[in-house]
């Protein structure tokens, strides 16, 4: 394994004061998949103001310290350094009623909640695995460090984490660990919602999301019960040929891995279920359904405490997740009027994604559509074209110069000009837009 400076810096430092330490968690894991970590935890068995006089001369930030984190700096980059600890009594499922920092490794490791996350390594022991995570890793397996049980009742959370590492790195859920998610899912109730939206986001942006999904829609519907009545859901129309649950995950594997976009094809048809009619074809419709889609969007989005950027943009993204689109000079200029470029580019990602989803349109089709739009939004672009006000060659106070009467007649002319020069009728010229502007007040 490859250390980065800090963090040999960091082991060496502790190691010369007669301390033990490791590099431990998500980044002997990832190291040993092959996979460069994002960033290197230490564990060691300095106690807290063992490890503030090792690190005296160096820049720390001492915020985790009575549950015995420090945090190191080197060359700018933050290290958390640990203290062996093991956990006290959870009685609330969420946090340990205290810590007990304790001299061995392997009491660390115990505490953690995967066996693949509970390895410790360093250059001179090599690697720690008194759990099997090395095997399970080989397996592509999840399997809680213990009895599933008591773990997953200790921190309600793992359950939602454990979903989230089988769904980021393609591997399955070890039975028991599975049955015990089943099991204990209402316990995810106790756990803060900013814990849960960081877990689900990675879960959802997972290359095996789809999958995970699919066979853990009990968890999903736990924290989000709005969406179950999209499971089974049959949607009786030429146009889809997987129930309204299906649709909806084949949809958001489609969807580029961003949160924004993730949750937009989780909840974009999430409407469908109150919106469904039946013609007298027995044809199903479900007019209207984006609006209610937004509403069951906002309410589940605030629920899990999603910041108002990233609400209001999956709920604009989801009433317009059918907004007609197509690769027309004209419509494209009138969209980006409308959404401005940066949510015409989602917007296409997400016609893309449904359209995948749908299952009664080739896949090759959905994706020469989704080229053909971006090229043709691509050099719309180029021609660096006027799509708002602020682009007229005119403006309000040009056309009161000109003799439009003062208040509303002046934005009402600025938008017919903008309207005119969109469509190609007129060009985005000062003079020809004031001698079309009295026009507009006809
Ligand atoms: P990532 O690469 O996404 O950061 P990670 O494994 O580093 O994954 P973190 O949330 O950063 O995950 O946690 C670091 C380590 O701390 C984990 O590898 C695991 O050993 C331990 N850990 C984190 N959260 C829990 C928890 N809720 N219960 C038990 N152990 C945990
Ligand atoms: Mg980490």
């Amino acid at each position: 394994m490859r250390l980065p400076e800090g963090a040999a810096f960091i082991l060496e430092r502790l190691k010369s004061h007669g301390y033990a330490s490791y590099v431990v968690g998500g980044c002997v894991r990832d190291a040993l998949m092959g996979l460069e970590p994002k960033d290197f935890d230490v564990c060691t068995s300095a106690l807290p103001d063992q490890m503030q006089a090792v690190f005296a001369d160096c820049r720390v930030i001492e915020t985790g310290l009575k549950h015995g984190t420090l945090t190191v700096l080197y060359d700018h980059v933050p290290y958390e350094v640990t203290t062996f600890r093991v956990d006290g009594a959870y009685t609330d499922h969420r946090h340990p009623d205290g810590v007990t920092f304790v001299s061995d490794v392997t009491a660390d490791l115990s505490r953690r909640d995967f066996t693949v996350n509970a390895m410790a390594w360093n250059p001179e022991t090599g690697l720690v695995d008194a759990f099997g995570g090395q095997e399970d890793l080989n397996r592509k397996l999840i399997r809680c460090v213990g009895d599933p049980e008591t773990r997953f009742g200790e921190d309600a959370l793992r359950i939602l984490r454990a979903l989230r590492f089988a769904a980021v790195y393609g591997f399955a859920i070890e039975e028991k660990t599975a049955a015990a998610i089943h099991d204990l899912k209402g316990t995810l109730k106790d756990v803060a919602a900013e814990r849960i939206r960081v877990e689900l986001a990675k879960l959802l942006c997972g290359r095996a999301a789809e999958d995970i999904l699919r066979r853990y829609s009990d968890v999903i519907f736990t924290l989000m019960p709005p969406l179950s009545p999209m499971l089974g859901f049959d949607q009786r129309t030429p146009y889809h040929r997987y129930d309204v649950w299906e649709h909806t995950i084949r949809a958001l594997a489609a969807a580029p891995a961003t949160e924004t976009l993730r949750l937009t094809m989780l909840l974009h048809d999430s409407g469908k279920p109150d919106s469904f009619t039946l013609d007298e074809n027995g044809v199903g419709h479900a007019h209207g359904h984006p609006k209610r889609s937004a509403e069951i969007a906002r309410d589940v989005l605030t629920q899990l405490r999603v910041d108002n950027a990233t609400l209001d943009r999956v709920l604009l993204l989801v009433a317009n997740h059918d907004y007609p689109l197509t690769p027309d000079r004209r419509i494209i200029l009138r969209r980006l009027n409308r959404f401005g470029e940066e949510v015409l580019r989602q917007l296409i990602e997400v016609h893309r994604a449904d359209g995948m989803g749908k299952g009664t349109v080739s896949e090759e089709l959905v994706e020469d559509w989704a080229q053909t739009m971006r090229r043709a939004l691509d050099t719309v672009l180029a021609e660096k074209p006027c799509f708002t006000l602020k682009d007229l060659a005119v403006n309000g106070s040009d056309l009161l110069t000109a003799g439009i009467p003062k208040g509303k007649a002046v934005g009402q002319c600025l938008q017919c000009l903008l309207e005119q020069v969109i469509d190609g009728k007129l060009p985005n010229d000062r003079e020809a837009l004031l001698s079309a502007a009295p026009g507009c007040l006809e």
